[in-house]
């Protein structure tokens, strides 16, 4: 039996922390191994530090050890970093780390979201983490400065021993004692899990090692991410890989924007825009942040504005208070500094690819459109930077900014936007707009209006094709009226249908039909929110006094003006929608009656 040194209680300070640690985030015992690495990687940094100031000997095979001995039930972290002398031990281990964890737990105990829920990244229980899942931990350590290396181990009710160690080598290893119920961290699977998710870009490179397994240890980490290499450094092809490897994407990202704050920001990263499909494929990215390359939480909403989250990227941000509350994020000043300096980064991108690139900016931005927009209406300020290189795609393939489409609208639909919604359906009142000049853009998604909404503000009005009978397509002539023409119109439409007359260029539409603006778009609306449609729209029907059919009806008898006016207006109804059954039944039996008189009886 080793001498015992020095016995001690670490309870006295508060009766018995222990039980706490057991209980603390019981949902993400998981973070203890996290916490035992990074601490085994900062040894090794400090140690790095030391050497490169001369202060220790230079040294190139610094690793960490993962090793999972499940035949003595325990988990196993070696270093050979700067290692501790048995002052240090009482000094680091004793007293600092304890009173960190002490500290740690009164301050959050009391959360109202329940034990540690409110703490990103769960930073900050450190060392004693290991009694999450252990009912011993020993430590054998030896310092870098030749002192002896020392043996401390402590039992879950608190009480330690100190011995003189065995440890010849310097470093550290934290050898944790895993207790019955926590046996799943004696399984490989889960153990590789956990080190790849907290420490796949750790900077130290770690193995995970079985003992008495013949399989060679396997190297965890790659220690050198792509985000922390220089932009200028870094090839197409390593930010694709990169790409692959975090999000296991194989579809290429779009584009990527190369984050690289210094001071007082310093932070490092790299955002993807994913491609998606915005009809399709869930909107919601991952955004990955890291504390000096240790992984700290996912999508932290606290930190990059939510509408940044439909990107993928991963953020290292080693000024980030990450063992604060999510409130406290909410009111940090550095926290908004860093989100407005990632809104920026990633609006110049946008500037940049549509100044420096139109054609290949043309080509992903139906992929890149919606988040575009989404971004801009969630946030004015993002609008602000980006709305000139908003780009309107139109019917005849061409994108144009608002300010080319109003330049070229200027002779024939100044300041008005034409839309339409579905190219097919809405056919014939494209063909009239670009007929006579008019250029129409395509929207396809419920977020292009409302983007549309934003620009509308400097005086600009979008209209759909079928909501507003353009100038361009009308003929200044003289008002015509037939009063009776009218009245078997009102009776044929639906209750509350508008009749007027209009004078359209184009002689061989004898009627059109068009809703008000403001009433389709309350309609989407309410659509979108899947708050039921409007069952009525209100429509008016303009009768062309330059139709020939039209100007015939005036001589006809009633009983024939009827059956054409009932014609022409599901006629004018197809054009503009297509049918429901009951109105495409109505339309196709009246068009064979219609077909059946015209060719008589016989
Ligand atoms: P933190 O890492 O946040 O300081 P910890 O409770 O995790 O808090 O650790 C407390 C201290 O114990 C560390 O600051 C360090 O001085 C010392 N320590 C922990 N693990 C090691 C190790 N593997 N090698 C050297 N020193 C260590």
């Amino acid at each position: 039996m080793p001498e015992v040194k020095e016995k001690g209680g670490i309870s006295v300070e508060r009766n018995n922390i222990f039980p706490v640690i057991k209980r603390w985030l019981y949902s993400e015992k998981e973070i203890f191994l996290r916490e035992i690495v990074s601490n085994a990687s900062d040894a090794v940094t400090k140690l790095k530090r030391l050497s490169s100031l001369g202060k220790a000997e230079d040294f190139d095979g610094y690793r960490i050890n993962v090793t999972i001995d499940k035949e003595n039930s325990t988990l196993t972290v070696s270093d050979n970093g700067i290692g501790m002398s048995e002052d240090e031990v009482k000094k680091y281990i004793c007293q600092v780390a304890l009173s960190g964890a002490l500290e740690f737990i009164e301050k959050y105990e009391g959360e109202s979201e329940g034990a540690g829920n409110g703490i990103i990244g769960h930073f900050g229980l450190g060392f004693y983490s290991a009694f999450m899942v252990s009912d011993t931990v020993e430590l054998i350590t030896r310092s870098f400065d030749g002192s002896p290396s020392c043996r401390w181990v402590c039992t879950s009710d608190g009480e330690y021993e100190i011995f003189d160690g065995e440890r010849e080598e310097r470093g550290t290893d934290v050898i944790m004692h895993i207790t019955e119920e926590e046996s799943e961290f004696l399984e490989e699977a889960r153990i590789k899990g956990i080190l790849k998710k907290y420490c796949s870009f750790l900077p130290v490179p770690v193995y995970l090692n079985i003992s008495e397994s013949d399989k060679e240890a396997e190297q965890i980490n790659n220690t050198n991410p792509l985000w922390q290499k220089k932009p200028s450094e870094c090839t197409d092809e390593e930010y694709k890989s990169f790409y692959n490897e975090v999000f296991g994407d194989f579809r290429e990202p779009l584009f990527h924007i190369h984050l690289n704050a210094d001071y007082p920001l310093n932070f490092k990263g790299i955002l993807y825009f994913p491609k998606i499909n915005a009809n399709t494929d869930s909107l919601e990215g991952q955004v990955k942040l890291y504390y000096n390359q240790v992984f700290v939480a996912d999508n932290i909403k606290e930190v990059i504005p939510e509408y940044m989250l439909m990107l993928k990227g991963v953020l290292d941000c080693p000024e980030l208070p990450l063992n604060v509350s999510r409130s406290y994020l909410q009111n940090n000043t550095y926290v908004s500094k860093l989100s407005a300096h990632i809104v920026k980064k990633v609006a110049d991108k946008f500037n940049s690819m549509f100044a420096t690139d139109r054609e290949a900016f043309e080509k992903i931005w139906g992929d890149c459109k919606v988040f575009f927009e989404y971004a801009s209406l969630r946030d004015s300020k993002f609008n602000d930077r980006v709305k000139n290189s908003y780009l309107l795609k139109c019917t005849d393939g061409k994108f144009r900014t608002l300010s080319e489409y109003l330049e070229e609208a200027k002779e024939t639909n100044e300041n008005i936007v034409y839309y339409c919604t579905d190219e097919a359906a809405q056919a014939q009142y494209i063909s009239m707009l670009t007929s006579g000049g008019v250029n129409v853009v395509v929207f396809d998604h419920i977020l292009d209006i409302q983007y549309a909404g934003l620009c509308e503000k400097d005086n600009v009005k979008f209209m759909c094709v079928d909501s507003d009978i353009s100038s361009s397509v009308k003929e200044e002539a003289e008002e015509y009226n037939d009063d009776s023409l009218v009245s078997t119109f009102k009776e044929i439409c639906p209750e509350g249908t508008e009749i007027k007359f209009e004078a359209l260029k184009d002689e061989s539409i004898p009627a059109l039909l068009t809703s008000k603006e403001e009433e389709r778009r309350m309609a989407d609306m309410m659509r979108m929110y899947g708050m039921g449609v409007p069952d009525k729209e209100k429509m008016t029907l303009s009768l062309n006094s330059n139709s020939k059919l039209i100007r015939s009806l005036s001589d006809k008898d009633s009983e024939t003006v009827k059956a054409m006016a009932k014609e022409i207006y599901f006629l004018s109804l197809l054009g503009k929608r297509s049918l429901d059954k009951d109105e495409l039944n109505t339309l196709l039996r009246h068009s064979y009656s219609i077909l059946e008189k015209a060719v008589g009886d016989k």
